[in-house]
């Protein structure tokens, strides 16, 4: 084997990203205090997301427990979250002493299914966590819609779908706030860290003290809660201002690697490829498909093969209801059942989606995969 290791991702970083780094370390300008490029930065990410304010974290999770906190969801409290999704959208949920319910999802964008929420949804309900997966927009128009009749807010968790659009209109300015990740994989990249996006003068506001530990308006050292660190550096600010300049160029190429593995797979009767429904724009962070008819050991065995011909692909989520280890931690026995959710978590894997993969290594990847199903029963 000469041919590269072909990964699932690897971050595009160039010049602007070293230049910015290089300056606020030269000024000696790191922390989170810094006024160098933290503010812009999150003017840049307001402007870019349509929302009137956005303030930047250490991780896409800090911003949806921050989100949560702001909210003042706490114990007693019930908050609906799609089940298929990274465990950071519900773990902040647990740590704040509330309750999860798990919402199941539609088959076609593997998103929340409103007709699944209708089944859960009461006025008792504190909030909904939306996840938009793998780059695919939620059924943003009906959720909101139940979400406003009953008066709960929607928290939507972008951190797979930073540009993906709902009637025009961008993730993360749709329900109260939006919560955005720039880890290493993600649309855009400060290493780690996160935002939490909203037009809510109030939110923006409790979001931006609870992230920098409450302190005192008036004196600083009387706290006016008990609040988080969870600020971002300028160092990751620095380098989020420049991969922002980026993300048309990342999403242009996400959709070409789409439209690629789309014309080699669609014809594979085996597989469920990624969609894009009318009035929704996907932008495809993650190629993730569905091997129909398999069980968790035959998914498993087909990642194996694929390590085996030096490609990396990533199992699916293993949904909320399906987590023993967090049944058996949090001591909640009651879990609703999201039978697609985890039929999905059983078939599903995603093929490297780096915007640097070729051309000729998509074919590959398509290749060996046509491969390896044929020798499934
Ligand atoms: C990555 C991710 C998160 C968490 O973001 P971090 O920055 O890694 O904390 C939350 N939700 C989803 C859907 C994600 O993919």
């Amino acid at each position: 084997m000469n041919k590269r290791f072909i990964p699932v991702a690897t971050p595009v970083v160039g010049g602007s990203e070293i230049k910015n780094v290089l300056k606020a370390l030269l000024t000696k300008e790191i922390s989170g205090y810094s006024k160098q490029y933290i503010p812009r930065f999150e003017k840049a990410l307001a402007n870019y997301v349509g929302t009137k304010h956005a303030i930047v974290v250490n991780s896409g999770t800090s911003a949806i427990h921050l989100a949560l906190v702001a909210l003042g969801i706490g114990p007693g409290d019930k908050v609906a979250v799609a089940s298929y999704t990274n465990m950071a959208s519900f773990f902040p949920v647990l740590q704040l002493g509330a309750t999860p319910i798990p919402v199941d999802i539609e088959s076609e964008s593997w998103n929340m299914d409103p007709d699944d929420l209708i089944k859960i949804i009461t006025p008792e309900l504190s909030a909904i966590i939306v996840v938009h997966i793998f780059g695919h927009p939620a059924k943003m128009d009906e959720i909101m819609y139940l979400a406003k009749l009953h008066n709960i807010p929607v928290i939507e968790d972008c951190a797979e779908a930073l540009g993906a659009l709902n009637n025009g209109q961008m993730v993360g300015a749709i329900g109260v706030m939006g919560c955005h990740s720039f880890y290493a994989n993600k649309m855009i990249t400060t290493g780690e860290g996160g935002a939490v996006t909203t037009d809510s003068d109030d939110m923006a506001e409790r979001v931006r003290s609870f992230a920098s530990l409450s302190f005192g308006k008036v004196s600083k050292f009387f706290h006016e809660a008990d609040g988080y660190n969870f600020r971002m550096s300028n160092i990751q600010a620095a380098l989020g201002l420049a991969q922002l300049d980026r993300i048309s160029k990342n999403i242009y190429k996400k959709r070409n690697i789409a439209a690629t593995y789309n014309a080699l797979l669609s014809g594979e009767t085996r597989l469920q490829l990624p969609t894009e429904r009318e009035n929704q724009f996907n932008v495809y962070w993650m190629y993730h498909i569905r091997i129909l008819g398999v069980d968790l050991n035959q998914r498993d065995w087909v990642i194996s093969q694929f390590s085996e011909a030096g490609i990396e692909t990533r199992p699916a989520f293993v949904p909320y209801s399906d987590q023993h280890k967090v049944l058996n931690l949090w001591n909640q026995s009651d879990v609703r059942a999201t039978p697609k959710a985890s039929s999905l978590g059983r078939q599903a894997l995603y093929l490297p989606s780096g915007p640097d993969l070729k051309n000729k290594e998509i074919k590959n990847i398509a290749h060996h995969l046509k491969r390896i199903i044929s020798q499934l029963q």
